[in-house]
């Protein structure tokens, strides 16, 4: 209890500007993490630092902001959504670490032959998804060492 005296907040006083205010506070959190996060690790973090977003909130959050485009996402070996906030809007690819989910931004020189094994196949509206996982070099020396 933080001994507040002030009225409790009322139902009424919520509008939508707390969705908006949910969402720059998931994606300042995002934004100072170096690797991809799952949004139940992103929820931990959030609420580590004294934030009462919901769990659901943040999945919410987190989809709609991949979906925007703000941030990237990739999907885990395990099948888990993973989210990360990238230095660059340009469209690009990642090496994943599979243990602590630190990634390297990549250009692979597929972009051009996608395209066209696609076209050549009758296809139309191409795109596609590249994930790379691996163990950084880190987690690596760190299982060597102990
Ligand atoms: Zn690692
Ligand atoms: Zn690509």
């Amino acid at each position: 209890m933080t001994g507040r005296t002030g009225p409790a907040d009322s139902e009424a006083t919520r509008k939508p500007r707390r969705s908006t205010q949910q969402k720059s506070a998931i994606s300042a959190e995002l934004s100072t993490l170096g690797g991809f996060v799952s949004a139940q690790e992103l929820h931990r973090l959030l609420n580590a630092s004294g934030s009462g977003i919901g769990v659901a909130t943040v999945y919410r959050q987190l989809n709609r902001l991949a979906d925007d485009g703000e941030i990237d996402t990739v999907t885990s070996p395990d099948g888990e959504r993973l989210f990360r906030s990238c230095h660059t809007a340009e469209h690009h690819h990642h090496i994943v670490c599979r243990q602590c989910g630190t990634a390297v931004e990549i250009s692979p020189p597929v972009e051009q032959w996608l395209d066209d094994v696609g076209r050549s196949n009758g296809f139309t509206a191409i795109s596609h998804t590249f994930e790379v996982f691996g163990i950084c070099a880190d987690c690596s020396t760190s299982a060597e060492t102990s």
